[in-house]
């Protein structure tokens, strides 16, 4: 395995280089190496689903670069356990996209998702724009079974369109299309932070038929951000054995995330998603996540790209905290 790429010599200070890889951990580039690895990061920079404002293929590369470098460990200051001691997690690289080919990006994804999970580690996909879902859900679907996993899915939009402007794969229906070909129930997603007019009652209608649970910000407003993901997570969790967490930038407002594609003002603050996704991480047996929808050409000061990377090693403190054994502290 080699050592991870860095660009300075480790004892400078945090101006004289960026981590390269993700959080400075190892890269890793031929599947015989992730023996051993408990999660492997892995960019998908593509943005060809998108149906707004596109540029998500930079994600991967910007959320990389958001890192602090970390040179005094990362202790999580809750939890009190440091996340890249406790696992081991290794860089896998970008997938093989093709721009202007989404089928072909979503197979590249496949079959490397499918590398991971083959090799019993966890994949933990940057985006890349929602579409990746799609192939996510797929190779959990075949991996699985159906009824083998759930997904907590935080996100302004349902993503459950049958079709966008008239095509079907994109990155509003990547859990209909999922539904739509038996490799994901209805009654197995929950979605958190939905808002604004998309979508409308029918399709809505047709989320309810499938058995699909969600939760509005209007809900969360109205009855707390702690209890509404309590009840969330604790359904994902009774629903199958494991869990797929998929976080769309936008769930946060766009004050806290303004590059992406599909902004909508009235979202989760970055502190509320960062302790959502610790809270999902230590109680739910995570098999797949992924961060996406990073937009970095619309982003201010780096605070989109920052606020997912560091939902990133807030899903990896809390799986840590999980492996040790200590889901219940001060706010569980
Ligand atoms: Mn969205
Ligand atoms: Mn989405």
């Amino acid at each position: 395995m080699s050592r991870g790429v860095q660009l300075d010599r480790g004892d400078e200070p945090p101006a004289g280089g960026v981590a390269a890889t993700f959080a400075g951990q190892p890269l890793v580039l031929d599947p015989a190496d992730l023996q051993g690895v408990d999660v492997a990061v892995l960019g998908a920079p593509f943005d060809d689903g998108t149906s707004h404002r596109p540029g998500t293929r930079y994600g991967p590369s910007a959320i990389r670069a958001a890192d602090d470098g970390g040179r005094w460990g990362r202790p999580h200051m809750t939890l009190g356990v440091d996340p890249l001691e406790e696992l081991t997690v290794v860089d896998y690289g970008d997938v093989a996209a093709a721009p202007g080919d989404l089928g072909r990006s979503h197979a590249a994804l496949a079959s490397r998702l499918g590398e991971v999970i083959d090799a019993g580690a966890m994949p933990l996909v940057l985006g890349g724009d929602h579409s990746l879902s799609l192939p996510t859900l797929r190779v959990l679907g075949e991996r699985h079974g159906p009824d083998g996993y759930a997904v907590l899915h935080l996100d302004t939009h349902a993503d459950t369109a049958d079709e966008l402007y008239g095509v079907r794969i994109s990155h509003g229906t990547p859990f209909r299309v999922a539904v739509d070909e038996g490799r994901l129930r209805g009654a197995n997603i929950v979605q958190v932070g939905l808002r604004g007019t998309w979508p409308g009652p029918e399709l809505f209608e047709w989320m309810r038929s499938e058995g699909f649970r969600w939760h509005t910000m209007d809900e969360i407003v109205e009855r707390g951000l702690t209890t509404v993901v309590s009840e969330a997570v604790a359904a994902v969790a009774a629903a199958a054995p494991r869990a797929y967490l998929s976080v769309d930038i936008d769930v946060l407002d766009p004050a806290f995330a303004p590059g992406t594609g599909t902004p909508e003002p009235g979202g989760l603050t970055t502190r509320e998603l960062l302790w959502t996704v610790r809270q999902a991480a230590r109680k739910l047996d995570l098999c797949a996540a992924d961060i996406v929808e990073v937009c970095p050409a619309y982003d201010v000061a780096d605070i989109t790209a920052l606020a997912a990377e560091r939902t990133a090693l807030e899903i990896l403190a809390g799986m840590a905290a999980r492996r040790r054994g200590e889901a219940s502290g001060p706010t569980a």
